[in-house]
């Protein structure tokens, strides 16, 4: 029997009444190695309920006893990390060290809440009127929903439940049922470090559980990240029933490689940023914009380090593991057929490859197209996967009208040495987060991570500023305090004295 992925609900973990299950595997050998709970609505309501109940108690915690249970978790995060990125590899497939630098990148998150005492200080006006000070408070919302894709189990997460956390909501985390066991572990780290038992819980399930959140009176608002068409029902749904929502969604990420920048430079830039992670991460590299004659060369680097990338289980540390699971793998693998059929040309071919001694695992080689057209589903649709498309262009004007047509605008980078041009592509381009030489400009956690377009629907980014505004509201209050001499009626509207 395998073993049961449970709920978290009030510091314990809950097997729920629903008996709907899902597999979860070991993409690196296609065998099942647990089976996770999926919620049904009653399910549901028992989570929710469990941080609706521990909602008052934590909202008038003071921050002082709030930022101390952070610190805590910063710690036993930081010098555990290793046990969460062996658990992402095994369920996830990517290598331990990527694993490792996801959960840096959530860690990062951790720390910038550890400041939300500073965050949280609202202004402060004395006698804007005669003896009336007027001030400002960000008050946290309630219960909130964060619903997470697969590709960073850790790290998503984790860029929304520190600032909710810190900033006094309480929390139901419905990860991914692909890899649901480091939403337990980092629920369990939370116990540890000091958090009420309620104000973190997870439930796991699919589409049952995200319209139980979504629809739900006590829940507030929702953070949602995964694919567009998720995201979008997400939202409508969400909003229609009164929440605040941001819910993240797909990308396809273009980088233009100008013909005077250093092409061993984008060339290593467009490898690791197509192919790490196999191409399982919203901000990955998957269409090249080869600008002007260098396209031949620039195609002929891309393809010899590709071909050298090796493949394996995550904890042997190769350049690539499989994909996460055998669906998505033959997913991946239908676009290169229609890619092919579409008359594009295959430069290296990843259908075939798979790692030594593991033959039942989800691979897929890295593959390289060259001679993209803008009308073929290599291009169109977000594959998510170890596939790169080269696209020619003639001219900047050119690649950055491709950009901009596109109906994602998650990531973009931009390879050269002209700072003018770096320049006028940062200003000119439609999409949210721009690298200049950079293939994945993932912001700071003191920024906000987000795109435009098809890649967010909502108006709030993930983290930084954006994160701390989302995660409150604000109140403006006027008082007046007089002196005991002060009388008289006044019916009229008060006018500024
Ligand atoms: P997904 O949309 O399939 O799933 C995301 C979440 O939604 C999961 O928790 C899943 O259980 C839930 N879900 C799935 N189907 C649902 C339905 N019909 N109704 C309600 N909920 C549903 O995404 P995924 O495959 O897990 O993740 C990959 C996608 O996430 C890619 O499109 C990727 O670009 C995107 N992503 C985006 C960002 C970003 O920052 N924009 C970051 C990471 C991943």
């Amino acid at each position: 029997m395998a073993k049961t992925i449970t709920h978290w609900l009030n510091g314990e973990p809950f097997s729920g009444a629903s008996e709907r299950r899902a597999p979860v595997t070991d993409p690196a050998t296609g065998q099942v190695t647990a089976e996770v709970a999926l919620a049904g609505a009653e399910d549901a309501r028992a989570v929710i309920e469990a941080a609706h109940s521990a909602f008052p108690g934590w909202r008038d915690t003071s921050l002082a006893r709030r930022t101390s249970v952070l610190f805590a978790f910063r710690e036993l995060l930081n010098s555990r990390k290793g046990e969460l990125a062996e658990i992402i590899s095994a369920e996830h497939g990517k290598t331990v060290s990527d694993a490792l630098g996801e959960v840096g990148r959530g860690q990062e998150v951790v720390e910038f809440a550890c400041g939300i005492a500073h965050l949280l200080k609202g202004g402060h006006t004395e006698n804007a009127s005669t003896q009336v000070d007027a001030y400002s408070i960000h008050q946290p919302l309630g219960p909130v929903g964060v619903i997470s894709p697969f590709n960073f189990p850790a790290m998503v997460p984790m860029w929304f439940f520190p600032l909710a956390v810190a900033a006094g909501n309480t929390v139901v985390l419905k990860p991914s049922e692909k890899d649901p066991s480091a939403s337990l572990w980092m629920a369990r780290l939370w116990k540890e470090a000091g958090l009420p038992d309620g104000v973190f819980n997870v439930l796991h399930g699919d589409k049952a559980a995200v319209d139980e959140l979504l629809t739900h009176p006590a829940i507030r608002a929702i953070s949602f990240v995964g694919s567009t068409p998720i995201a979008e029902y997400v939202y409508r749904t969400g909003t229609a029933a009164g929440k605040r929502v941001q819910a993240l969604g797909g990308a396809k990420n273009h980088a233009i490689v100008l013909p005077d920048a250093d092409l061993d430079l984008a060339a290593d830039a467009m490898v690791s940023a197509g192919f790490g992670s196999a191409g399982e991460r919203c901000m990955a590299i998957s269409a090249c914009v080869a600008v002007g004659p260098i396209a031949d060369e620039l195609v002929a680097r891309i393809a010899d380090r590709t071909r050298g990338l090796t493949l394996g289980r995550g904890s042997a540390e190769p350049d690539m593991g499989p994909l996460v699971t055998r669906e998505h793998r033959n997913k991946v693998s239908g676009y290169i057929d229609a890619g092919v059929a579409a008359g594009a040309e295959l430069v290296v071919d990843g259908r075939g490859r798979q790692a030594e001694g593991l033959p039942g695992g989800h691979w897929l080689g890295p593959t390289l197209f060259d001679r993209v057209a803008e009308d073929m589903s290599i291009y169109t649709d977000e594959i998510f996967g170890p596939v790169l498309s080269v696209v020619r262009a003639e001219s900047y004007d050119e690649a950055l009208a491709l950009v901009n047509r596109n109906r994602y605008g998650n990531g973009t980078a931009i390879f050269t040495h002209d700072g003018g041009a770096a320049r006028r592509f940062q200003n000119e381009v439609e999409v949210g987060m721009v690298g200049i030489n950079v293939p994945i400009p993932v912001p700071m956690a003191y920024y906000s991570f987000g795109g435009w377009k098809a890649s967010l629907f909502g108006d709030s980014h993930a983290h930084g500023m954006h994160g701390v505004h989302f995660f409150t509201r604000a109140k403006a209050v006027t008082s007046r305090w007089q002196d005991p001499s002060h009388g008289g009626l006044q019916l009229g509207f008060p006018q500024n004295a």
